[in-house]
């Protein structure tokens, strides 16, 4: 049976890309298939420590710190004080913000060399990365689009793929969807599952010239990323440094909110920050650079993430809520994890489900520890500062932030968070028994890893 390439990787982006590489450099023939041309947009600037250990792995690190992102060495959370009582628990400053931040070089993270991480501009990081897997020897063709992949022969997937109106086929060995949200796998079959918890759109922007350091509580942490809690149900905003004078701004809320303001994304970005006076001002005085753009749609789980000749990996296989900045750690941590089974059913020449049990062990584990984070903030927002804050769970808090989730242990802080919860839930007196909130995940939606 002929094979144009063993492997067959539908989409170009940071999940794509890693996969590429890993398999370039485990010697097999790879061929990736990216429907757009870089560099274009993206959404999803700001990375985690986890991506470290990736980036050094496939010999990709040089080039990134070469193309001068600025460094991120911590990240921020703010709120705006009401009658002198901060209403998310945060620690009030002079100034009226309530606010919580932590450094990653508090805690040590195995393969993690540096204190840092990087914010990116996804044109150029994911220009970077796929260049850097072309360069190990996987063919990248862009503009091309993968539109179904033909699994009759499950020893030999073809993939159908567009170039204009013309369709041409490629036969693999096995098939990598990396497609980002637009699953395509998971839509062709048919397993993709909407969240029934998580139902978030955003609206964003680039902006120049906004005083970044007029808005963090301290000048030496005007480069962490912001989150802006508003004072609107589950709503908040991103504040990420793109250069020196660029900021990308993102406005995140239920999907009830936009619906309501959907043809006016710029009066619904304003009227959401107008919530917080002193970002709206800053704002105001600052330069939009990109035109509003939205994201919606954006949390669902899948059946199934790998099958006879197939594994999905990074959005194509999951998105949860982007609040702690998880996708593109996600997105290349389960390329690597991924391309470990790959590359050892390579070697057995046998592409069978079972192969990838590990991948999807790991996956789950991962991402069920980020679910369960961003669930428990979403129900008692008071707590994920209270822990931030307190010295027995800082650093267990500071491990889920790194991206640091893939070992077999689920962290205290997680554990002790869900007894907390669950004890708020059960005591309607309880001090904070009426700062709940209405997100609350379901059995079905932790189903979904
Ligand atoms: C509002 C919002 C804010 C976010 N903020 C952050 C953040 O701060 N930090 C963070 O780490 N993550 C963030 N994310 C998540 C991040 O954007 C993603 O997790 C990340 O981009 C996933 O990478 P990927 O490679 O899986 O998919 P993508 O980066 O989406 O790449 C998929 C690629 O596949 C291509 N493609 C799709 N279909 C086909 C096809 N049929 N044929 C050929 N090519 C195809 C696409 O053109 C695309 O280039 C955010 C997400 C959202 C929605």
């Amino acid at each position: 049976m002929s094979h144009d390439y063993d492997i067959g990787v539908i989409g170009g982006g940071p999940a794509g890309s890693t996969a590429a590489s890993y398999l370039a450099k485990a010697g097999l023939s790879v061929a990736v298939f990216e429907s757009k041309l870089f560099p274009r947009e993206h959404v999803g600037e700001s990375l985690v420590p986890a991506t470290t250990p990736v980036l050094l792995d496939i010999g990709a690190m040089d080039k990134i710190e070469a193309a001068g992102f600025p460094r991120k060495y911590g990240a921020a959370w703010t709120s705006a004080r009401a009658d002198g009582v901060d209403p998310l628990g945060f620690q009030v400053h002079d100034h009226g913000l309530g606010a919580a931040d932590v450094l990653f070089n508090e805690r040590d993270q195995l393969g993690v060399d540096r204190d840092y991480t990087f914010h990116v501009d996804r044109g150029k990081f994911d220009l970077i990365l796929l260049k850097h897997a072309e360069s190990l020897g996987a063919k990248v063709f862009s503009g091309v689009r993968v539109r179904e992949v033909d699994f009759a022969d499950p020893g030999r997937p073809v993939l159908r793929i567009g170039i204009g109106p013309v369709t041409t086929e490629v036969g693999v060995r096995m098939v990598v969807d990396a497609s980002g949200r637009e699953t395509m796998l998971g839509r062709q079959l048919k397993v993709k599952v909407p969240d029934p918890v998580f139902n978030q759109y955003a609206v964003h922007s680039w902006f120049g010239g906004l005083d970044r350091e007029a808005l963090a509580n301290d000048r030496n942490q005007a480069e962490y990323i912001f989150i802006h809690f508003l004072p609107i149900s589950d709503s908040w905003v991103w504040q990420i440094p793109i250069t020196d004078t660029i900021t990308s701004v993102g406005v995140v809320t239920q999907k009830a909110r936009f619906k309501e303001n959907k043809d006016d994304l710029e009066g619904f970005f304003w009227e959401s920050v107008g919530s917080r006076p002193a970002l709206f001002d800053a704002l105001k005085n600052a330069e939009r650079v990109r035109p509003f753009k939205a994201e919606g749609d954006y949390s669902y789980g899948m059946r199934k993430v790998c099958d006879d000749g197939m594994v999905m990996i990074g959005d194509a296989a999951r998105f949860v809520d982007p609040i702690f900045s998880s996708g593109v750690s996600v997105a290349m941590n389960s390329a690597r994890l991924a391309c470990a089974d790959i590359i050892a059913a390579a070697e057995a020449g046998d592409f069978r489900a079972d192969r990838f049990a590990g991948y999807v062990t790991k996956l789950r584990r991962g991402v069920s520890n980020w679910y369960e984070f961003i669930s428990i903030y979403y129900r008692l927002n008071i707590l994920f500062t209270a822990f931030v804050q307190d010295p027995r769970y800082r650093i267990d808090v500071l491990k889920m932030l790194q991206g640091d989730v893939y070992d077999d242990q689920e962290p205290q802080a997680l554990v002790a968070m869900r007894e907390f919860v669950k004890t708020v839930e059960d005591d309607p007196g309880h001090l904070w028994h009426g700062l709940l909130g209405n997100l609350k995940v379901s059995p079905d939606s932790k189903a979904l890893f």
